[in-house]
């Protein structure tokens, strides 16, 4: 197995919507807002290569939409979806699975690009399967008005029409040491990838716990669905990777790539913070 984690971009989204009912006075001690109270977050995608796969695991925003939607988003900096790729020796035609922890934009938006007429959409990964979880499939192409401007038409139809769709019904192993667990709270059916390797297992959190600062368990995105599904979910989460010794690894977090954990008398908080290279 080969494993990597790059930033396909930064982009911006109000600090408020991302800490839900905790105070600014606090999380503002933890993470720093521009004057539109507007804070930093990454789009880090893993690619792993595992007996004959290669293997994307999210694709950030791409970029479909206008410019009036990109300029709500301030896009900047990282390696980009496809540079990054290159830079550690792949190109598009050779990732095999596409691993989409749920379809809101900026995690499935990638995955699908404009075609040279500008007329219609196609493939970003032409050979490769699309995976996404049966629940979250169903429930996004069913949208609903709380959810409705993550769920983008241009960024879910094509794949299905396209044919290499892959609904993923259970959790467990869907490539030798790498795993899916199922989680309700964020959006139905987000599954959040755990992957063994070198005797270390490595959790994808995504937007489970986006930050190292949505560690505390009431310390969650007001882009949930079922607060209490996503409170449950972090401490079942939390403690077993706090038993296991786990590493997590951050999808959002502008600062903090991996963390272990530790316990604290006020709950389970990480110990060690370090870069993803740092692993290995
Ligand atoms: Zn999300």
């Amino acid at each position: 197995m080969k494993i990597s984690l790059f930033n396909i971009a930064n982009f911006r989204v109000d600090g408020g919507a991302m800490f839900g009912v905790v105070p600014k006075v606090l999380w503002s001690r933890v993470c720093s807002s521009d004057e539109n109270n507007l804070i930093v977050l990454t789009l880090r995608s893993l690619i792993v290569e595992i007996d004959g796969h290669l293997i994307l695991v999210d694709t950030g925003w791409g970029d479909k939409q206008d410019e009036k939607f990109f300029r709500h988003v301030h896009l900047h900096d990282g390696e980009g979806l496809i540079t990054g790729l290159q830079k550690r020796g792949y190109k598009a035609e050779d990732v095999t699975d596409v691993f989409l922890t749920h379809l809101h934009a900026d995690h499935c938006g990638g995955a699908v690009k404009l075609n040279r007429n500008g007329n219609g959409y196609e493939l970003v990964f032409p050979n490769a399967v699309y995976h996404v979880s049966r629940s979250q499939w169903e429930w996004a192409v069913k949208n609903n008005l709380r959810e409705a401007d993550s769920f983008l038409e241009e960024n879910i139809l094509p794949v299905e029409q396209s044919g290499r769709l892959n609904l993923v019904d259970e959790e467990g192993e869907l490539f030798p040491g790498f795993f899916v667990r199922m989680c309700y709270g964020h959006t139905p059916g987000l599954m959040i990838p755990a992957i063994q390797y070198n005797g270390k297992t490595l959790i994808y959190t995504g937007d489970l716990i986006p930050t190292m600062a949505h560690i505390p368990l009431i310390w969650n995105m007001s882009y949930d669905i079922e607060s209490l599904k996503t409170i449950d979910e972090k401490e079942r989460l939390l403690s077993e990777a706090l038993e296991k010794d786990y590493i997590l690894v951050f999808q959002h977090d502008e600062k903090v790539e991996c963390c272990t954990l530790e316990m604290t008398p006020k709950g389970i908080r990480a110990k060690d913070k370090f870069g993803f290279s740092d692993i290995f």
